[in-house]
């Protein structure tokens, strides 16, 4: 066997995008990248609940279809974007026609202050937009005749179409006399028909991606899910706006002028009386969230055997590492302490980091992790786990085999994680280990990997 992707699925590697954090405070620099020729957009929705993919079937754009092949974010140069009739008011665009705002400053004394706040924007209906960064295009099967060198890929998020889906058809997209019947589903399928692609799930879709591709999306997926969410000043409760190209959210109170929801304004008035704590202590700013969650392969005493378990919402015969979130104020090995003992009973005596994988469902660090312990007395959490076993490597290299040899395996598998039929037992198994995509199928490929080179040296 031969493992040979030590880089996860959604991670970048060497081939990880350029995040350019060096101009994002720049307004000059962003408006440049912004109106490149080389600049890019991926469309998401609903804060990248769903994302703009090549549509594979042109004669249905029903998002509901399963996803049993590779698939293809949509890409959209300016003009591109320009020809199918989107206008997003883009704080960025030099051509931009709609309502959006961004800071302007009288003279301050306020410098600092003034400058974090030098590349707020707001944008309307909970849209935004993100600079995800510089990417060699060549990664990401751009359908294009000429590829440039690299390209600036933005996403644009086009906010909340439950709430705002008639207003957004009609001010992005021209679209007058909307039907006031139209639903969510109805306006999605209209933005869709439009742009000339089709919306899928983020986790039906991602991983349907080749690897750059997934990465690219994981990066769109948290950034995007984070600007929606993160709408208002926890410290006061104003509105937050958009700064540093979607990296950071800084609280708008004392700084709005003249506007509406839906055509925001901000401008810095120079005495005016600034009542956030925010904007005042160190920790002023908003930025984005990673959440770490730890993902154990517990080992046997002897060393023989691995422990995998069966969640009591994981689907079909699937068993897998045990997992849970990192809690305030923790290590990583204390983490992995508290969870073997609380759904397993078992006490961990020492902990081995593996490897990390970002998980954008929505803002997961999931970090894998061997652990040892001195007892394999098992008691289970049933509140947690259905059933858990000492699986030997006989038990398990078969199901490692097989997931190498049918690179395919996963894409079916995650189609439709609600379907149990398309996880099927293995025949004479019994039970069934992640797809490939998974940091849980790397450690038990690792584990796999370690143990055959322990029977060959015991030989
Ligand atoms: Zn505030």
């Amino acid at each position: 066997m031969n493992i040979s992707h030590s880089i996860q699925f959604f991670a970048g590697g060497n081939k990880a995008v350029d995040r350019m954090m060096e101009i994002r405070k720049s307004k000059t620099e962003l408006v440049n990248l912004a109106n490149s020729k080389d600049a890019r957009f991926v469309v998401s929705i609903n804060g990248a609940k769903k994302f703009l993919f090549v549509n594979r079937n042109p004669l249905s754009s029903s998002s509901e279809k399963s996803v049993d092949s590779t698939q293809q974010l949509m890409f959209f140069s300016n003009e591109k974007l320009f020809n199918q009739n989107l206008h997003i008011p883009n704080p960025y665009a030099l051509t931009s026609k709609n309502g959006f705002s961004s800071v302007s400053f009288s003279e301050s004394t306020e410098k600092k202050l003034v400058e974090e706040y030098k590349s707020a924007v707001q944008l309307p209906y909970s849209t935004s937009i993100i600079l995800l960064g510089k990417i060699d295009p060549a990664l990401l099967n751009l359908q294009e005749d000429h590829l440039p060198k690299h390209v600036y890929v933005w996403c644009i998020d086009l906010g909340d179409l439950d709430q705002f889906g008639k207003n957004i058809l009609s001010e992005y997209f021209f679209i007058k006399d909307v039907d006031q019947d139209l639903d969510a589903q109805g306006t999605e399928k209209l933005i869709a028909s439009q742009l000339g692609g089709v919306f899928l799930p983020l986790r039906a879709g991602s991983f349907g991606l080749d690897s750059p591709s997934a990465h690219l999306l994981a990066v769109a997926a948290a950034l995007a899910d984070w600007n929606y969410r993160s709408r208002f000043c926890p410290s006061c409760g104003h509105k937050l706006w958009s700064t540093q190209a979607g990296y950071k959210k800084v609280c708008a109170h004392g700084f709005e002028g003249p506007g509406s929801d839906q055509k925001p304004s901000l401008v810095f008035n120079e005495g005016s009386q600034l009542l956030c704590s925010s904007q005042l202590a160190i920790n002023n700013y908003n930025f984005p969230r990673t959440d770490p969650v730890i993902i154990v392969g517990i080992i046997h005493p002897k060393g023989d055997r691995l422990l995998l378990a069966r969640g009591t919402r994981f689907p079909g015969a699937m068993y897998s590492c045990i997992a849970g979130f990192v809690d305030a104020a923790e290590s990583l090995e204390d983490a992995v302490k508290r969870e073997s003992m609380e759904e397993l009973g078992l006490v961990i005596n020492r902990v081995e980091y593996v490897t990390s994988q970002p998980w954008p469902f929505p803002n997961n660090l999931m970090i894998g992790c061997f652990a040892y312990t001195d007892s394999d007395a098992i008691t289970i959490d049933k509140s947690e786990i259905a059933d858990a076993k000492w699986l030997s490597f006989d038990d398990i290299y078969p199901l490692v085999l097989r997931k190498e040899s049918d690179p395919n395996f996963k894409l079916s598998k995650i189609s439709n994680p609600g379907d149990h039929s398309t996880f099927p037992v293995p025949e004479n198994i019994g039970f069934d280990i992640p797809p490939s995509t998974a940091i849980a199928y790397y450690l038990i490929q690792t584990w796999c990997k370690r143990q055959r080179q322990r029977l060959s040296s015991n030989l």
